[in-house]
């Protein structure tokens, strides 16, 4: 069988390399100059850095039994998290659930109350109980009033931004409480993360050496311009080369705006390929442009593709000649500062990697059309700077040497209460065409482990169906 991918980051790289070990010939396409979609890399000084901040979990096994199986265990490096949380002009400490005893901002009561649901939370295993609730409701309920608007509340706001908080089903908040806890030792341990030093994308190029080795080929600069469909089975894709400022410095990567400039250029050339099964891996705007206008794509499986939205992410990228705090993750939950959190790498691998500089990732989730996601580098810069110095007081501009900004369109789907009668089937109505993207990937959040095992998944399903 020859299978098409469109996208060569986590999930369509496993399903290649799964689809190849098969003895399946594939060929997959990415319209970034890289592999590793979302968790690639960018050259810092000879150092690689993730465009945003990315760890793993312990009971992220499907990657890092992926690691092992690519014979690269070796790389995955196991440290102690640090959380903090910026409230009322200090930080507060969230290294284990004792932590949460501290959290002055509510009343002793309160935080007993607040640690207690959270436990329970952790000890419910059936999810399906949760799914009819939005977080924002039981959460609210069960955490009270003071615990959730000090807590909870900023935190979901944080993530989904004021137009979506609401909606936010309570699965996900279970999704999230479930990984964190079941990265501990036991629950009341310190929370240990994993990164692979180097960087994750040399994952993703050991998977494409070995796609290559298999005979098969992974393509990068290849932007999918349609899916071709004939008698309502999918019959190969048109392809044409990226655009060159794909290649800038600037580590851009899922921003989609170029793609109604691209398809209005005639100079643009496009290469037919001929497929027997396509999988797509992209985010479902951009799948959905693939296939819209084709007759045989009904408007009720459009409808339903339109109404998962997503939240968009911004990493502003500082390298710093000093450290800025000692937490590696910092929940900003005061509303006068217009970020929500501030990643420190370096407080989770050493300096040294970077040659001795500090990293840090000041991260915003917002929607597409937000005043914040539109600015550019400078712009942005200008406007979170003089926050920094209220977390840190002796931050200081000059402790900037360098720069990064980096947007994702599609970050993060917006996973509301009763999701599972939402979630897309990964067979499309069109025979051959399958989906496999970060929306159906439930009820955890995603992540690339959950990215891994769709492309597993994928591979299987394709293959009973062949
Ligand atoms: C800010 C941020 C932080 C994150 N942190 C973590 C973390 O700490 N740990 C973790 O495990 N996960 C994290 N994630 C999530 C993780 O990166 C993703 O879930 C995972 O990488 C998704 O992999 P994927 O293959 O499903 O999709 P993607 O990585 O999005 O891959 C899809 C690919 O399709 C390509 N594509 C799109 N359209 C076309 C087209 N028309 N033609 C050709 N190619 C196309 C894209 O260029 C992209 O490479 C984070 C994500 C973000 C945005």
């Amino acid at each position: 069988m020859k299978i098409g991918i469109i996208g060569a980051g986590a999930a369509g790289l496993t399903a290649a390399y799964e689809l190849g070990k098969n003895g399946h010939e594939v060929e997959v396409f990415d319209r970034a100059p890289f592999v590793g979609g979302q968790a690639s890399t960018f050259d810092l000084n000879g150092s690689k850095l993730e465009r945003g901040y990315h760890h793993l979990f312990l009971s992220d096994t499907d990657i890092i039994d992926l690691v092992d199986e690519l014979g690269m265990s070796q790389i995955l490096e196991y440290s102690d998290s640090s959380v903090g949380t910026f409230c009322d002009n200090k930080i507060y400490k969230f290294a284990s659930a004792l932590d949460l005893l501290k959290f002055t901002p509510i009343s002793f009561a309160d935080r007993i109350r607040l640690g207690l649901v959270t436990l329970f939370i952790s000890r419910i295993n059936d999810w399906k109980k949760l799914e009819g609730f939005t977080a924002d409701e039981w959460l609210r309920k069960y955490t009270g009033d003071s615990g959730y608007d000090a807590f909870w509340g900023p935190m979901l706001k944080g993530k989904f931004g004021e137009k979506y908080f609401h909606k936010i089903g309570m699965t996900w908040v279970w999704g999230k409480i479930h990984t964190r806890f079941a990265s501990r030792n036991n629950k009341f341990s310190k929370e240990k993360l994993i990164y692979p030093v180097g960087g994750f994308e040399q994952i993703f190029e050991r998977m494409k050496n070995l796609i290559q080795e298999q005979g098969n080929h992974v393509q990068i600069s290849k932007n999918v311009n349609k899916i071709i469909v004939e008698d309502n089975k999918v019959i190969g894709l048109k392809v044409h080369d990226s655009p060159s400022t794909w290649t800038s410095p600037q580590p851009l990567v899922n921003k989609s705006n170029d793609q109604t400039v691209l398809n209005s250029n005639p100079n643009i050339k496009l290469s037919t390929y001929k497929f027997d099964s396509v999988i797509a891996t992209c985010s479902l705007p951009i799948f959905s442009r693939l296939i819209e206008k084709q007759i045989d794509v009904h408007n009720s499986y459009l409808n339903k593709l339109e109404k998962i939205e997503y939240m968009s992410a911004v990493m502003l990228i500082l390298v710093l000649d000093k450290p800025f705090s000692k937490y590696y993750w910092l929940n900003i939950a005061d509303p006068s500062i217009p970020f929500v959190g501030i990643i420190e790498q370096t407080n989770l691998v050493p300096p040294a990697l970077y040659s001795g500089k500090h990293i840090l990732y000041i991260t915003n989730y917002l929607t597409k059309d937000d005043r914040l996601y539109q600015l550019g580098h400078q712009d942005l810069l200008s406007e979170y700077i003089p926050h920094l110095s209220k977390i840190n007081p002796e931050f200081d501009a000059d402790f900037i040497e360098d720069s990064y900004i980096h947007k994702v369109d599609y970050a993060q789907p917006i996973v509301g209460s009763n999701y599972s009668n939402r979630i897309l089937p990964h067979k499309t109505p069109i025979k051959g065409l399958y989906l496999c993207n970060t929306t159906q990937v439930y009820p955890q959040d995603r992540g690339t482990n959950y990215s891994v095992r769709l492309g597993k998944k994928i591979a299987t399903k394709v293959m009973e169906n062949q």
